[in-house]
């Protein structure tokens, strides 16, 4: 059995997708970064486009995939409740796919060196995952893969090991990855796909991720979500083989988040996704939250209008403006 065969019999014993490429650097995507502010990230150009800037002796690349297409139950028990995008439910993704990556340096790469990434990795996963033949990139900006969709989680790893096979990036000549409905773009309550240019700054899922106070505009569009957003997903024809499944932190209810301490947040989140941006930002969003659901709960918001926080007080400013407008 060769390398590749065994790691695809990893993979599948693992229910993820992965795939090999070579390290070459990212061309196309140094010339676009020279003129696309990215968020979220501390990393050079270099260091986003080049594997061996990061790692010198790098011979390859593998990628993997683990799918989140979860539809989760709505909970109708009359309590205001926000929402948290389906992949930042449950156990925080960097953890899951930097496990099923260790498995495979375990299991097959002990003697070589590699370097695991899941997120917050140099190179763009995206960039990572076409290359390595996962999927191919829809109009909703996703890698999607023929067989699981676009919700899947994607990590990487950097090694020296040289693969007897590299997957091909998948071409969408048929149509048959990306139809082009283009119900991704239609859906975007943001308004984030631009004329063909994406607009993050304009995205619901950056905008509840970044910190400061938040524009009328901003919290407007924020519409009762505190943490990400998959609509563009979600939509997509592509991810229609979702499961169904149930948890209470799909849909957070506001009331106990405003007034959850630092203690019992970093109890209930840090083992999510959304945990990593602090209570602060996710409670700035939960006010705004009550606002846009002109919830009958000015006595909670007043408390925070008083805060010496800005941001938090410019939400509950703005909630209670929503709530006036009623
Ligand atoms: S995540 Fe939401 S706001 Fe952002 S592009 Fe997709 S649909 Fe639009
Ligand atoms: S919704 Fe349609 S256009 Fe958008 S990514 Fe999916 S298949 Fe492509």
């Amino acid at each position: 059995m060769t390398m590749y065969d065994k790691l695809q019999a990893i993979a599948k014993r693992e229910n993820i997708i992965a795939g090999v490429g070579n390290a070459e650097p990212f061309y196309a995507l140094r010339e676009r970064l020279r003129y696309t502010a990215v968020p979220f990230t501390a990393y050079s150009i270099e260091e986003r486009t080049e594997p061996s800037v990061t790692m010198p002796a790098v011979k390859s690349l593998v990628a993997v995939g683990s799918s989140y297409n979860v539809i989760y139950d709505s909970i109708d028990d009359g309590k205001y409740r926000g929402n948290i995008s389906s992949g930042a439910v449950g156990k925080d993704y960097h953890r899951v796919i930097k496990e099923k990556l260790e498995i495979i340096k375990n299991e097959l790469l002990e003697d070589h060196s590699t370097m695991i990434f899941s997120d917050t990795g140099p190179l763009a996963d995206r960039e990572v995952a076409v290359r390595c033949g996962l999927g191919t990139v829809g109009k909703n900006l996703s890698v999607i893969n023929r067989d699981i969709g676009s919700m899947f989680f994607i990590g990487y790893m950097l090694t020296d090991v040289e693969y007897e096979k590299w997957d091909a990036p998948i071409a969408n000549k048929d149509e048959d990855v990306c139809t082009g409905c283009g119900k991704c773009i239609g859906s975007c309550p943001g308004n984030a796909f631009d004329n063909g240019t994406f607009r993050y700054e304009k995205c619901i899922s950056y905008i509840t991720q970044k910190k400061g106070v938040l524009s009328y505009e901003e919290s407007k569009a924020l519409g009762i979500q505190i943490y990400g957003c998959d609509v563009c997903q979600r939509v997509c024809p592509k991810n229609t083989g979702y499961k169904r499944a149930y948890s209470e932190y799909a849909y957070p209810n506001i009331e106990e988040l405003l007034n959850m301490s630092d203690k019992e947040f970093k109890r209930i989140y840090k083992p999510t996704a959304a945990g990593w941006r602090g209570r602060r930002t996710l409670q700035r969003n939960a006010l705004i939250a009550l606002g846009n659901m002109k919830a009958d709960r000015e006595d909670i918001i007043k408390r925070f209008a008083e805060d010496s926080r800005e941001d938090i007080r410019a939400a509950a400013e703005y909630a209670l403006k929503c709530i006036k407008e009623r």
